[in-house]
């Protein structure tokens, strides 16, 4: 992973720093949001998002990523230090127009799973090993991870990223997303707060 530049990024909640990054092997072209000193040495409050177009930029309702979003940057905000990594993995990793290939199967009864499958992709092909030289970058080595997937944690672990702390990130939950957030606890084994006691948002 390449790190190419950095420039103010002045948000509704704080003025972040953002800084560009591509990847040699895939083009991809990354960002990293950072707030505050984060190369102290000290565990760092974190999100590591990947990208959805429809969620983060065209307000759908059909997920929870642009409340998350929003909702992640609010809270490192808050805290005045902390870091978003922000992943060019639409879709789970399958792309914007394959997403929306999956949505039309989902418009006639599949769930996000079996849409992935029905199109010949696996349930979920993001990856997260990118995100160890991005933190790298910065001198960052252990977590605060804002999430409510485990294998995200799991493959971060396995990356050699140390997840100190998991923060759960449930906002809104709606009557056209209910369904797919209980997919997602069911088949890829997210937590929410129905599934795991240990959440107490909500
Ligand atoms: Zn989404």
């Amino acid at each position: 992973m390449d790190y190419v530049d950095s420039c103010q990024l002045p948000t509704p909640w704080a003025v972040f720093t953002l800084h560009a990054f591509v990847s040699p092997d895939t083009g991809k072209e990354h960002v990293a949001l950072t707030l505050g000193n984060v190369a102290d040495g000290q565990p760092v409050l974190a999100r590591v998002h990947s990208e959805c177009l429809t969620g983060d930029a065209l307000f759908s309702q059909r997920c929870d990523c642009g409340a998350q979003l929003e909702t992640a940057l609010q809270v490192i905000a808050k805290e005045g230090r902390g870091m978003l990594l922000y992943l060019r993995q639409e879709g789970r990793g399958i792309g914007l127009v394959n997403k929306i290939r999956a949505y039309q199967l989902q418009d006639q009864g599949a769930d996000t799973v079996e849409a992935n499958v029905q199109l010949g992709f696996p349930a979920d092909m993001r990856r997260y090993d990118i995100c160890k030289p991005m933190l790298a970058h910065f001198g960052v080595s252990e977590l605060r991870l804002m999430t409510n997937n485990p294998k995200k944690v799991n493959a971060l672990t396995q990356a050699g990223i140390n997840v100190v702390e998991r923060l759960p990130l449930q906002v809104n939950r709606n009557r056209y997303n209910e369904g797919y957030l209980q997919t997602k606890a069911a088949k890829l084994g997210h937590w929410f707060a129905t599934h795991a006691p240990v959440d107490e948002q909500e």
